[in-house]
């Protein structure tokens, strides 16, 4: 038996088989090659299996999102059909007689770059998807092929990190818990573990070795603890342990269906966070008032090309409809830093969470803004819609934000498209809105307080980076102070003020946010209840 610390991110027990997932890095060399027919064979066959991939990847997603999702792999499997692209890539095999990855990759750079270059947006957004067969055909290649869960039964996932991307696109229903060496508690990866109610720890002092694969683990996420292959006397222990943890969540079950109040009669909103659609049905089972942050980015990662604002429409109507009236707030996307998006074509930067992301892509690209608006607002005419906007830092840019608004509401108004009352809120989550608060407080409806990204910019201190989780402090002082003065700022102007970082959910706090007056915690649908409790018991 082994015991291996980490740190948990969801306090939960999970007992199951171990899946190592093991990311296949490859470094793309340029060979000589002697037997260049020999290479054109090893290409085709790598084609061949490409395109067995991308079937199966089509079937999947017509089952899982619909076939007009699933078209992208279609046409991935249509474009390594391509006479040209073949052509060109045998020919470098043949003429240069480099090895097949390079040509692959080299042909794939080349088609793109004429792709972007065309004027017909159509083909521009084809550039992308030929990086995407290349680097798929390349990875075949070079013995490093995309890894699934290959598994009848759920397991927990041993890994080495994982990106947004990634754990977007692995089947959530055979995963009981993560166990990741890297990742900090405070990256979107936690992030979702949380949303998907399943126990998880990051930077685990665990090494991926081979053995582990299909023996028994227990994950501890109250205790931060991974056991692998613990012996029969502590299996059991650690099986009552989830029994009791199991009992503990039961007892939180009976506070459904009562108010987040105080004994003195204080009330306060207790909503919820999603990523995706299927989050609705946990929101609900938690008994949330409400949905406070629907990460709306999440629709946007792990897929070939932009939602369109049908595809959009259908999701915000889907999730508006579940939640039947009660509020849902949609925060506009927020790709970049941690959450890259291939398609989005962002450029690579220094200093990527300071760099150009959320609300200042959607600024400067106005019709993927545009598309998204329409979307929110068509559905807005179906239940309670609430939109707010990331990453401001002044009043300018939520003056242009009303602006495109307005436009995207005549247009439906003139389309006869019908849309309901949106309130309109922002993210409070750099130090430059808490401090012009009082400013931008009269510039909108409602201030959520990102308490993630705030703790990171006040702190000067990258939340994705595990090396200083010691240093990140989201008590400290100044994030509290900060979050006091936007809270009264936001009342001295009259409009309400949530939090929607994890800080919501941390019920140390729960009696400093009520004193400091806040109308409203968001948080992850696993700690609705939890914090229903700590409010009850004030
Ligand atoms: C935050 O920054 O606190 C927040 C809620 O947004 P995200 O975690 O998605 O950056
Ligand atoms: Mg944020």
């Amino acid at each position: 038996m082994l015991k291996c610390s980490g740190k948990s991110v969801l306090k939960g027990i999970a007992a199951g088989k171990i899946y190592l997932y093991r990311k296949k890095e490859f470094v793309l060399t340029q060979d000589k090659v002697e037997d260049a027919d020999a290479e054109i064979k090893r290409f085709e066959e790598a084609r061949q299996k490409a395109c067995g991939q991308l079937e199966a990847l089509y079937q999947k997603a017509v089952k899982e999102a619909g076939e007009e999702q699933a078209m992208i792999f279609d046409v991935h499997r249509m474009m390594l059909d391509d006479g040209d692209y073949l052509d060109a890539i045998r020919q470098k095999i043949r003429d240069a007689k480099v090895n097949a990855a390079y040509a692959v990759s080299t042909t794939g750079d080349e088609f793109a770059e004429m792709f972007a270059s065309m004027d017909d947006d159509y083909m521009k957004a084809r550039s992308a998807d030929v990086l995407d067969i290349s680097k798929r055909v390349a990875r075949i290649l070079m013995g490093a092929d995309e890894e699934g869960i290959d598994s009848r039964e759920p397991v927990i996932l041993l890994a080495d990190d994982l990106s947004p991307s990634e754990t977007m696109q692995l089947d959530k229903s055979k995963i009981l818990a993560f166990v990741t060496k890297g990742g900090s508690t405070n990256s979107h990866t936690a992030i979702l573990a949380r949303s998907m109610n399943i126990p998880a720890l990051v930077q685990a002092d665990v090494e991926l070795k081979e053995e582990y694969n299909g023996l028994t683990g227990v994950v501890d996420g109250i205790e931060g603890i991974f056991y692998i292959d613990p012996e029969p006397a502590e299996l059991t222990e650690l099986l009552n342990r989830k029994k009791e943890a199991d009992q503990a969540q039961a007892q939180l079950e009976r506070l459904k269906g009562l108010d987040n109040v105080t004994s003195d009669g204080r009330r306060i909103n207790v909503y919820a966070n999603i990523g995706s659609v299927e989050d609705v049905d946990k929101v609900l089972a938690s008994d949330a008032g409400g949905i406070g942050l629907f990460r709306s980015e999440f629709i946007y990662l792990g897929r070939e090309d932009y939602p369109t604002e049908e595809e959009q429409f259908e999701i915000y109507k889907e999730v508006i409809s579940k939640m039947g009236g009660k509020k849902v707030i949609i925060r506009t996307l927020d790709i970049g830093a941690d959450k890259q998006v291939g398609y989005f074509n962002l450029p690579k930067e220094e200093n990527p969470a300071m760099g150009y992301r959320a609300i200042r892509i959607c600024l400067t690209r106005p019709e993927v803004f545009k598309t998204q608006l329409r979307a929110i607002y068509r559905a807005s005419a179906l239940g309670t819609a609430s939109i707010m906007f990331p990453m401001i830092i002044s009043t300018k840019e939520v003056r242009q934000i009303r602006k495109i608004v307005e436009e995207v509401k005549q247009e439906l108004a003139a389309e006869g498209k019908p849309f309901g009352e949106v309130e309109l809120g922002i993210m409070v989550e750099t130090p430059a809105a808490a401090i012009i608060s009082d400013e931008l407080a009269k510039e909108v409806d409602f201030f959520s307080i990102g308490t993630n990204d705030l703790t990171q910019y006040t702190l000067a201190i990258d939340r994705q980076n595990q090396k200083l989780d010691g240093f990140f402090d989201a008590h400290h002082e100044a994030v509290l102070r900060l979050i006091r003065m936007t809270v009264e700022n936001a009342h001295a102007a009259g409009i309400w003020c949530g939090i929607c970082g994890e800080l919501g959910a941390d019920t140390t706090l729960t009696k400093t946010f009520l004193d400091m007056g806040l109308d409203e915690l968001s948080v992850s649908p696993a700690y609705v209840l939890s914090v229903r409790k700590a409010v009850r018991e004030i």
